[in-house]
């Protein structure tokens, strides 16, 4: 089944009763070729690209729960690239390109919208490393625009100018930047890999995996036992567990990170705005309602929901950089489990067994970096070598010393 205008129209002539289903509901067949623990956006984008690019036939995803449970259905949708570090900008704007093409690419709507993410400073030093951000990432090949105070307020007419605490001297623009429908994305790698004869097997929890001779021979899951050549760990926030069932210990953390709806306005915010003295960052969806989300619950937690503590917080920071909101009304609010490295970078490596492959530690950046992260983890898998863009996401550079710190907050997860 092919989305078309012609097959629009006449699905709705027809009452639109003769819609296929997105992926196949399969039974786990013994084994694979190569199992992916994970159904996120990670992990179904990896055994897209797998199939696709590499040809591989023989591939399951396995998700203890529903495809877009985790966070790739819990996030606040916002896309860039706008990195600093060599290690990150190339990977990120890979993941920019594909972003632009993933529409046509999975053939499926995932509303990409590059409506640009501003980063506002507040300080003269502020001014200087974003514009030395800025300079990094043109210097990668990357769009960014310093703009001035009244470029900022021409934009963004209602943000709080006139604030003593935080004055908003002005603000580094990715255009390219924007917002993508989070579940649209599961939805639409699942339903691409589904087509590439992937098998995709939800309620399926691992909870050990078998070794043999320095190998992962397969894993016990809810749904039985399967074998697998390879295995490849995609379990976002609960990759330490996962990993741990190997005997693998990781540099990881997991922190619970809110999001917020409010009830739906009148367009008001262009693009995504985000606050230089806190944090704080914030777009308008499609049906009016603004997304936002701010710092992480700040302890180590996998719970799927927040405390009040920091909703006062996240709400704090919003009304310091746009008082109007102190009259919004908050319709709904959840929580994410997010793996922090402890360099705030990602991880994309071989383990420790010969067909055991990683790939983990996505914090703030996870949702934005999920079309590069397939690309590349898919590389990994089939070829056994790191991908050029992806190759200093080892994971021994925390033991080696050389470790790809983006906010330059060292190594302290709470704070990335
Ligand atoms: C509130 C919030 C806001 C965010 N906002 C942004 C943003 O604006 N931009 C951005 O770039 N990033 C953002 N992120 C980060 C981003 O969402 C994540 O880093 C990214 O989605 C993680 O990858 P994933 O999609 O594969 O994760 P997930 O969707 O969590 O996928 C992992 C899957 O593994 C499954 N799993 C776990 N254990 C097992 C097991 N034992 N067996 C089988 N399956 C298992 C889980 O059920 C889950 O479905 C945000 C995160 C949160 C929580």
């Amino acid at each position: 089944m092919r989305f078309s205008a012609l097959s629009i129209i006449l699905n709705g002539l027809s009452g639109n009763t003769n819609w296929s289903a997105h992926w196949r509901r399969p039974e786990p067949k013994p084994d694979y070729d190569v199992v992916i623990v994970g159904g996120g956006g990670h992990g179904l984008a990896t055994a897209y690209y797998l199939a696709k690019i590499y040809g591989v036939q023989n591939i399951a995803v396995l998700e203890k729960a529903y495809v877009g449970s985790g966070n790739v259905g819990r996030n606040t949708t916002i896309i860039r690239s706008n990195y600093m570090l060599s290690e990150n900008n190339p990977f990120y704007e890979l993941s920019m390109k594909l972003w632009e093409g993933l529409e046509q690419d999975f053939n499926f709507n995932a509303m990409v919208s590059q409506r640009g993410v501003l980063n506002l400073f507040h300080s003269d030093a502020q001014r200087d490393s974003y514009t030395r951000r800025g300079n990094a990432m043109r210097l990668h090949g990357v769009d960014a625009d310093l703009l001035d105070r009244r470029a900022v307020q021409s934009l963004y007419p209602f943000l709080d100018f006139a604030n003593a605490r935080f004055p908003i001297q002005g603000g580094l623009l990715q255009r390219r930047g924007g917002t993508v429908r989070h579940d649209a994305v599961a939805w639409g790698y699942a339903r691409g890999a589904n087509g590439y004869s992937v098998d995709i097997i939800q309620n399926c929890e691992v909870t050990s995996i078998r070794t043999s001779n320095g190998k992962a021979i397969g894993v016990e899951t809810t749904r039985g036992y399967i074998g697998c050549g390879k295995l490849a760990l995609a379990a976002a926030g609960n990759s330490s567990r996962v990993a741990a069932m190997a005997g693998l210990k990781l540099p990881l953390e997991s922190h619970v990170l809110q999001a917020f709806v409010s009830e739906g306005l009148k367009p008001f915010i262009n693009g995504v705005v985000t606050f230089g003295a806190g944090h704080f960052y914030v777009s308008q969806s499609d049906k009016g309602g603004l997304v936002f989300g701010g710092d992480l619950d700040g302890y180590n937690s996998y719970a799927q929901r927040g405390n009040l503590a920091t909703v006062e917080h996240v709400a704090e920071a919003g009304k310091a950089m746009i008082p109007a909101l102190s009259r919004l009304r908050v319709l709904r609010s959840w929580g994410g489990i997010m793996d922090m490295s402890m360099d705030g970078s990602p991880i994309i490596d071989r383990g420790h067994l010969d067909n055991l492959y990683l790939n983990a530690g996505w914090c703030y950046g996870g949702f934005k970096a999920t079309p590069a992260s397939g690309y590349c983890f898919a590389h990994l898998i089939a070829k056994n070598e790191p991908h050029e863009t992806a190759r200093a996401f080892r994971l021994d550079r925390f033991r080696r010393g050389y470790i790809i710190d983006e906010k330059g907050q060292g190594a302290q997860p709470n704070l990335h």
